[in-house]
């Protein structure tokens, strides 16, 4: 978990390799939907060029049909789900159904002012359709509203690792694995 541009992608990659299970970004695979031109992207698009979560009927189930797939019979990690406490319901019965618990959160954490600065750059290098200033408002505010709450329920199931995401790429994952150890052990 962790606000738009507080590198998730970036970190779950590279704890994707390190650990060598399969990184699943929502995000990625709406994206990767839109591209394609599917039913599916047509339906996320709407949302997301404004920054609004896609709605959970949707999101729930791509999530479910991607969980069933043989490469998370080692373990994943979620890249941007849950969300919202919906989700964090829903994701719960899918792990039940699968006879898997969720070892570890992690919140990548950073300020706003930075979390501006690195989004507007991305918005140059990448073209994102959804980093305009108006969209990454939008996000932002719902990370604040909506998904940042959902972190006190995992700290107390004792899964919650808080990671500052602020430094260099390599610090950043440096503390990842420092913070996930104790939990993976
Ligand atoms: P991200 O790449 O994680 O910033 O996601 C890009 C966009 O995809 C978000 O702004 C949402 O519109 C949509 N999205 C990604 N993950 C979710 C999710 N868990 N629930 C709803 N919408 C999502």
């Amino acid at each position: 978990m962790g606000p738009q541009g507080a590198g998730k992608g970036t970190q779950a990659a590279r704890l994707a390799e390190r650990y060598g299970v399969p990184a699943i970004s929502t995000g990625d695979i709406f994206r990767a939907n839109i591209k394609g031109g599917t039913e599916l992207g047509r339906l996320a698009q709407e949302y997301s060029a404004k920054g609004d979560l896609v709605p959970d009927s949707v999101t729930n189930a791509m999530v479910r049909d991607r969980l069933a797939e043989a490469d998370v019979a080692r373990g994943f990690i979620l890249d941007g789900y849950p969300r919202n406490a919906a989700q964090v319901v829903e994701l719960d019965a899918i792990l039940d159904g699968l006879g898997v618990s969720l070892d570890a959160v992690v919140e990548l954490t950073a300020d706003r002012d930075e979390l501006l600065a690195r989004l507007s750059k991305r918005a140059e290098l990448e073209g994102r359709e959804d980093d305009t200033a108006e969209a990454i408002a939008r996000r932002l505010d719902i990370y604040d509203e909506q998904t940042a709450p959902l972190t006190a329920a995992y700290a107390e199931r004792g899964v919650l690792a808080q990671v500052d995401g602020i430094g260099a790429i390599d610090d950043v994952t440096g503390r990842l694995v420092a913070a996930l150890e104790p939990l993976l052990s």
